[in-house]
């Protein structure tokens, strides 16, 4: 590929995209290296009559530093350098604002991509891990009646490299700590799970998450091991039964949220198309083929999905499941008629659950005063 002519690629879904051009806000938008797998990064350097090494100085300095600039590049030549930062960048992300709760133990992020479409990330400190939270798309069309992300409708897929960007900017600012805004990060300063659970629905844009999940796994690129990682989707029935096949053992979790149909199709209205029935099927048979527990998420919604008896019928549903229910609280949406649950109820909910046989837990909720629920940063600013 030569670099003079090197197009960003296009995202690659069946979904027909939005307007992508670009707001007079946005940066001039030149393709990013993060798009490029090894060999084509490799064919890029040769094109600029470098020695093969060249690429491999590139790589690592992108993914073994984090480097988000040519400059930072000190052992390429200057030509080299020069070259590239003439016609490709190498985060196509560029911050909007980071906003840090009044713990300081989680850290909002709104990007903006190269189109002007924004996206948010979450980094979550815990005692040993850090873990992200990331977009796989710009908005989502899936429509979930409690969501605020879903509000906007579907922008676009996200391509590769703006998935892997998002990890990347986390991976830098916890290796380097001094950099803004300025916060106190005790050891592991690295980036240790990641979470898809972020804006959009990553099985809706299969073929670019994971392209950009076998770039973060490659131990030649970022090296996070796959068990770290976990997709979370709404239950697109045919990719759960192609994600079996991947070989790789990232989780798999999926966002229940109402143990039949008459509920479900209210709250996550994919579900006319997936039933609760055919999607626990295609769960059950994940199991079977890659031996791994799945992740049921379960938001809690006072007075809408939280009783004793579909506490009871979502026991009955998931028992013989090897899987393990995550009860989590909802960030509540101002305006919204869906509002969280009581402590009290919810504790009562997991009892349920735990008592007929199906191990679940409540979610620590996050970040509430930031909007760190998905989609929420997004709509204060723009409302802002
Ligand atoms: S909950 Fe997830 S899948 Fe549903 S609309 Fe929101 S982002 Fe999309």
């Amino acid at each position: 590929m030569n670099v003079q002519t090197f197009v960003q690629p296009t995202p690659g879904s069946p979904i027909e995209l939005a307007d992508t051009s670009i707001t007079a806000e946005s940066p001039a938008s030149l393709p990013s290296l993060l798009e490029l797998s090894q060999p084509e990064l490799a064919e890029l350097v040769a094109q600029q009559g470098q020695p093969a090494f060249r690429a491999r100085q590139l790589w690592e300095w992108i993914y073994k530093h984090y480097a988000a600039d040519f400059d930072e590049m000190t052992n390429l030549p200057k030509t080299l350098r020069t070259a590239l930062a003439a016609t490709a960048t190498v985060n196509p992300l560029s911050l909007v604002t980071q906003v840090v709760s009044a713990a300081g133990d989680t850290q909002k992020v709104l990007f903006r991509l190269p189109d002007g479409k924004t996206i948010e990330a979450v980094l979550m400190i815990y005692d040993k891990r850090r873990t992200l939270c990331i977009s796989s798309q710009a908005g989502c069309g899936m429509g979930c009646t409690f969501c605020a992300t879903a509000l906007g409708g579907l922008g676009r897929n996200l391509t590769a490299g703006e998935i892997v960007a998002q990890v990347l900017y986390f991976a830098r600012y916890l290796a380097r700590p001094e950099a803004e805004p300025k916060m106190a990060i005790a050891r592991p300063t690295a980036v240790t799970n990641i979470v898809l659970m972020g804006m959009g629905e990553p099985m809706h844009n299969y073929r670019n998450v994971w392209t950009a999940l076998r770039r973060l796994t490659d131990a030649d690129a970022f090296g996070l091991g796959a068990r770290h990682i976990t997709l979370s989707t709404v239950g697109l029935i045919p990719m759960i039964d192609r994600m079996a096949d991947e070989g790789l053992q990232i989780n798999l979790a999926v966002s229940l949220h109402a143990p039949n149909d008459k509920l479900r199709n209210q709250l996550v209205p994919i579900n006319a198309r997936y039933p609760v029935a055919e999607l626990l099927a295609a769960v059950e048979r994940y199991i079977t083929k890659t031996n791994r527990r799945v992740t049921f998420e379960y938001a809690l919604m006072a007075g809408i999905n939280d009783s004793q008896p579909l506490a009871l019928e979502l026991a009955t549903k998931l028992r013989a499941l090897h899987c393990h229910v995550n009860v989590i609280p909802l960030n509540p949406v101002p305006d919204s008629p869906f509002q969280p649950t009581s402590d009290q109820e919810t504790q009562r909910f997991v009892q349920t659950l735990n008592e007929n046989g199906v191990p679940a837990t409540v979610r620590i909720r996050r970040g509430i005063e930031i909007n760190a629920g998905c989609g929420q940063l997004q709509r204060a600013m723009e409302s802002a």
